[in-house]
């Protein structure tokens, strides 16, 4: 395992809210984020920009 220093990232999923597809995995910091995050992407399914929504 790389331990890199801090702790507080953390890989999650984003889903697109409409068809629930799961297109994208990044990473976001625990501390500054610790609610479930939204960001808008493009969905391969839908054909579109949608809202992504964390899940797990
Ligand atoms: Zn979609």
């Amino acid at each position: 395992m790389a331990a890199k220093g801090k702790e507080n990232r953390i890989v999650i999923t984003l889903a697109c809210t409409e068809c629930k597809s799961r297109n994208y995995v990044t990473t976001k910091n625990k501390k500054n984020d610790p609610d479930r995050m939204e960001q808008r992407k493009y969905c391969s399914r839908c054909r579109t920009h949608r809202p992504h929504r964390e899940t797990k």
